[in-house]
């Protein structure tokens, strides 16, 4: 099966039921087409290996950072992202990418690999929650009603790579950039050399924390876009005063942490340091003692001291196994409840299995293609990133 990024004709995004139905306008996929493993079989792990060694260098696997652990042992290279999609590029010799994230990361790397490489993504309903809240029609209406005010030319796009290639697409078309958690405050600096304001998409807490903590703005600054509202929910007033446009968009994951727990885990841990990630709400990334991107967060956790105790505000998958690999370390999540990316976690065993044994049989299955129109438009908002001073 193929899905192809193509632009939605226009409206809302209708409600889907994780993993049911079809919606190829979106970050959510379907189903799994073929018949999968049962995740109970004994003989899975074995199934995947010798998936993996019969398809050897003519594959790829690469895992996000948030993946189960029990997929996160077949990549060949870990990391966020934008990491993961260049070293699928940097790899022309192998056929196959499997690629173990979600939809918007398969995107991106069919959009950096050679048009010989075919990206699959091992469960097409692997969406992103944040990536779905900006549809191309919506960021469309927004930019026409800055036409409208005369406001697009000083307008400057900036978007997250947690969005689709649509939406990327776009971005190079209005002459913005990609920027990711790690350059975030490099892609503003340029943008707001560039224009006066910017539009930032879709990740409202990225933008707000990046301007504020890092670019010195003021939270008066910023006004946040409301897509399924009337002029966003703005005025013309607001919006000539704004320097930062954001789009109401988060991650389901790292929205959820809150200022409570951060007072809660200091109360239970005397001397713990808070580490969060800079897509959670800005009063949390206000209480924490440290702030930095997924790579960022890995780091400073490796380079502690032993003894040490940290707080960690990301995936669950990711916080888990830091405080495996730093057992010197007391590492805990910041929150009290369970909190994984419901989405990234449908990667699991038995779909790594179900794809790696169908490409051994000769079947391509659950390829992501983006439209040479898009991809090319997208290249050009990612090159720009790559180019930021
Ligand atoms: S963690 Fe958040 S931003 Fe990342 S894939 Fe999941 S929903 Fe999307």
């Amino acid at each position: 099966m193929t899905t192809e990024t193509s632009r939605p004709p226009s409206g809302q995004l209708p409600l889907l039921m994780l993993g049911v139905g079809a919606d190829p306008a979106a970050e959510r996929g379907v189903s799994c087409p073929g018949e999968l493993p049962p995740a109970a079989d004994p003989d899975l792990v074995h199934r995947a290996e010798r998936a993996r060694a019969t398809l050897g260098d003519r594959a790829f696997v690469l895992g996000h950072h948030y993946q189960r652990d029990e997929v996160i042992r077949f990549a060949d290279v870990t990391g966020d992202s934008f990491k993961l999609a260049r070293e699928a590029a940097a790899r022309p010799g192998a056929e196959y990418v499997i690629f173990c994230g979600v939809h918007f990361m398969a995107e991106s790397a069919d959009i950096l690999t050679s048009p010989s490489q075919l990206v699959v993504l091992p469960d097409l309903a692997a969406g992103c929650s944040m990536a779905d809240m900006a549809s191309y029609s919506q960021v469309e209406e927004c930019w026409e009603a800055f036409e409208d005010l005369g406001l697009d030319s000083c307008v400057v796009p900036v978007t997250y790579m947690n969005s689709s290639a649509d939406i990327k697409a776009f971005t190079g078309r209005h002459r913005g950039t990609v920027c990711t958690s790690s350059n975030a405050k490099r892609a503003l600096t340029w943008a707001l050399d560039t224009g006066s304001k910017v539009l930032f998409l879709p990740d409202q807490h990225l933008g707000r924390n990046t301007a504020v903590l890092e670019l010195g703005l003021r939270l008066d600054d910023c006004v946040v876009w409301n897509p399924r509202l009337p002029l966003g929910g703005l005025d013309k007033e607001s919006l000539d005063r704004a320097t930062m446009i954001l789009w109401r968009g988060h991650c389901s994951v790292h929205g959820r942490f809150t200022a409570r727990n951060v007072a809660e885990v200091r109360e239970r841990i005397p001397g713990v340091n808070v580490l969060v990630h800079p897509e959670c709400v800005h009063d949390v990334v206000l209480g924490a003692d440290y702030v930095g991107s997924t790579e960022k967060i890995i780091s400073t956790i490796e380079r502690a001291p032993a003894g040490s105790a940290w707080a960690v505000g990301t995936e669950l998958n990711l916080v888990r196994r830091l405080a495996t690999r730093n057992p010197d370390k007391t590492v805990v999540f910041l929150d009290d409840t369970v909190c994984f990316c419901s989405t990234m976690n449908r990667i699991d065993l038995p779909h790594l299995v179900w794809a790696m044994e169908s490409l051994v049989a000769g079947q391509v299955v659950n390829q992501i293609t983006v439209d040479p129109v898009t991809a090319s438009q997208a290249k050009a908002a990612l090159d720009q990133m790559l180019a930021l001073p």
